[in-house]
């Protein structure tokens, strides 16, 4: 089996455990720093949901994989700085990493005027680290309001939670919010913790080295 079949299964597997249809699960396969060669070998089998953390990566390979391979859906999940947005409107089919008002407030201008309405997800510090992404867990409903005023069209939460912390708890708490929110969305769940993830009520898991092997930063 290939390790995007057995990832599949996994899947299925974990959603039907929890009384779910394999179908509200999308796999977004994180190929950030992956050899080409393996993110092409994933596309010659069928996937077409994928997720990059940098907008200048993505820029760099995305749009000769979009002349070879028809329907790709490119999700930004890493961090956006406002100079970038007009970029990543261009670039990206969905974007998870709304953090901040001025981000919010960037995509609706640039989204305005260049007629791409992409889907986004507010992403929540849920571990309320200083060093990560994410507005803060008390910040998110004000954000989630802001970004219904702006018009963006809003699917869910998403978050990534402290490497070393139980994620039960992260996804628990987000779950929670976006349930207090009003939002179908919830991104969450990477290679170790994705079944975990289902099983609180993952719509979308970001599964990147269990998929294309360990990332190579040498
Ligand atoms: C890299 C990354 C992932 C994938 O991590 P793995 O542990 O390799 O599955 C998921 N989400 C985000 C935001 C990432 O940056």
């Amino acid at each position: 089996m290939s390790a995007l079949a057995d990832i599949r299964a996994r899947i299925g597997a974990a959603a039907s455990a929890a009384g779910r249809a394999p179908a509200e699960v999308t796999l977004v396969a994180v190929s950030k720093v992956q050899p080409l060669d393996r993110v092409e070998a994933v596309l010659a089998e069928g996937h077409r949901v994928f997720g990059e953390n940098r907008v200048q990566e993505a820029a760099s390979k995305w749009p000769a994989f979009r002349e070879c391979f028809d329907g790709i859906e490119l999700h930004l999940i890493g961090p956006l700085q406002s100079n970038k947005v007009r970029q990543a409107v261009e670039l990206f089919d969905v974007i998870q990493s709304v953090d901040r008002a001025k981000i919010a407030r960037r995509l609706a201008e640039i989204m305005a005027e260049t007629g791409r309405h992409l889907p986004v997800f507010v992403q929540v510090n849920t571990g309320a680290e200083a060093q990560k992404a994410g507005c803060a867990v008390d910040e998110t409903e004000a954000l989630v309001a802001e970004c219904r005023a702006l018009g963006l069209d809003l699917r869910g939460l998403m978050c990534i939670p402290p490497l070393e912390d139980d994620p039960a708890p992260h996804f628990e708490r987000l779950a929670r919010l976006a349930e207090r929110c009003g939002l179908p969305g919830l991104s969450m769940g990477m290679s170790g913790d994705f079944e975990q993830a289902i099983a609180q009520g993952a719509t979308h898991v970001r599964v990147g080295s269990a998929l294309f092997g360990a990332r190579d930063y040498g």
